[in-house]
């Protein structure tokens, strides 16, 4: 972990019209890895730091990042489960149901996820009755999966593993993809295996966070190297005809702050559904083809980094105490990018077992069971997962009546 340029590999083109015409609108500096949390023996090592800075292509609108760290560096040993959070267990099994129900599937049709975490969405599927296998390159997960009994390749996802899969389990009827097309550097080659996994009647289902929300909410924190791009509709037109795919219809799903759900054909030639270029032409009129768009957010996401320092500061000068709620990835780009250490945040508190008694890249802030929190309330919890933040100050309802106030950084930072 000492070189990073051997870890770092930087592109020149887009990743959806292979144009040049990209422009730099937000640096938010050298940052570690949003996942990367550290054991008490790593806070004295040095610590690799990547540029993390996003880009508009003015040709086709696809906002991506063009500095890429090895996915075997992020995703290998991965931090992050589905199935520890009640928000996306609830969202699984109707997000199961409901393509169960449309596609009409039965016990002989395939589900393949890709990215499928600990097996928690397909463990939805399997209560349908359909058979149903997973991908999943992290190691540490794929096992989590296995062990809850859900057959599970524990690979990168590639157009050889898809002529595999088709070979040893037949053509899939439904291909599933949550949040993991912004991780994934050759997307287009990443949609063209799902496409290749179809059977001619088949769907990819895919969710990613949706531009607008970031755009709309100023959610910056949700920008960190695994996100290699911050999908609109118009730029995933591009995208899903060269990869041999129509889409029919986009959903828009509240997850983890305002996702997409992509629903794509095998092309027939028929073209993409009328209400999908109908959000094209939305995202048209709201200015989404426009560099001076994306500078207005960069302007605001600095003004959000002087408000948080100037709120936690002064909870600081007036001797309040102040904890985290969560140790999510995205905590930690704001963390990082507003310069929060622990003499600002002395501690956070995480449900997920992997991070619990780790400390937050970059900032060094340790991370303990949520439970600390109602032993000690403070005088203030910043909310860094505030995309759960409802569940949050539900379970944290004893320190409210303690006097606990919250604070939410995101859009602006406020005390509720
Ligand atoms: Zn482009």
């Amino acid at each position: 972990m000492n070189e990073p340029g051997a870890q770092l590999a930087v592109r020149d083109t887009c990743r959806a019209c292979g144009g040049r015409n990209l422009h730099l609108f937000l640096n938010l500096g050298e940052v570690p890895l949003a996942n990367a949390f550290l054991t008490s023996e790593q806070l004295h090592e040095p610590e690799p730091r990547f540029p993390l800075q996003v880009y508009f292509c003015q040709d086709c609108w696809l906002v991506q990042l063009m500095h890429v760290v090895s996915p075997e560096i992020l995703f290998s040993n991965y931090l992050y489960r589905t199935g520890t959070n009640a928000t996306i267990i609830r969202h699984n099994n109707a997000l199961a149901q409901s393509v169960v129900r449309e596609l009409e599937l039965g016990a002989k049709d395939l589900v393949v996820e890709i990215a499928s975490n600990d097996g928690s969405l397909l463990g939805a599927f399997r209560e349908s009755g359909v058979r149903t296998l997973g991908v999943e390159p992290a190691t540490n997960i794929a096992a989590l999966a296995r062990e809850a009994g859900i057959d599970t390749i524990n690979e990168f996802f590639d157009a050889p593993l898809a002529a595999r899969i088709i070979k040893e389990h037949g053509a899939a009827s439904a291909v599933l993809a949550n949040n993991v097309l912004a991780h994934v550097d050759a997307t287009t080659d990443f949609l063209a295996a799902c496409a290749a996994l179809l059977k001619p009647s088949g769907r990819v289902i895919i969710e990613a966070p949706y531009l607008a929300e970031m755009l709309e909410r100023f959610e910056y924190d949700t920008i960190y190297h695994e996100h290699l791009c911050y999908f609109a509709v118009r730029p995933l037109l591009r995208l899903f005809e060269r990869a041999g795919l129509e889409l029919e219809r986009v959903d828009r799903v509240e997850i983890h702050g305002g996702s997409l759900r992509l629903w794509g054909r095998p092309t027939t030639g028929a073209g993409h559904g009328a209400q999908v270029q109908e959000m094209a032409e939305q995202e048209k009129q709201a200015g989404f083809g426009e560099l001076g768009t994306y500078r207005v957010f960069a302007e605001h996401v600095a003004r959000n980094r002087e408000q948080l320092l100037e709120m936690l500061g002064g909870f600081h000068a007036a001797g309040k105490t102040v904890a985290g709620y969560g140790a999510p990835a995205k905590g930690n780009t704001l963390l990082c990018y507003c310069g929060v250490d622990t003499s600002l945040l002395p501690w956070t508190v995480d449900r997920s077992p992997l991070k619990i008694g780790m400390f937050t890249p970059g900032s060094h802030i340790p991370v303990y069971p949520a439970e600390r929190l109602l032993a000690e309330p403070p005088d203030y919890v910043v909310i860094l997962a505030w995309n759960f933040a409802k569940e949050i100050m539900d379970y944290l309802q004893p320190c409210r009546e303690r006097g606990t106030r919250f604070v939410l950084p995101i859009p602006e930072p406020r005390v509720i």
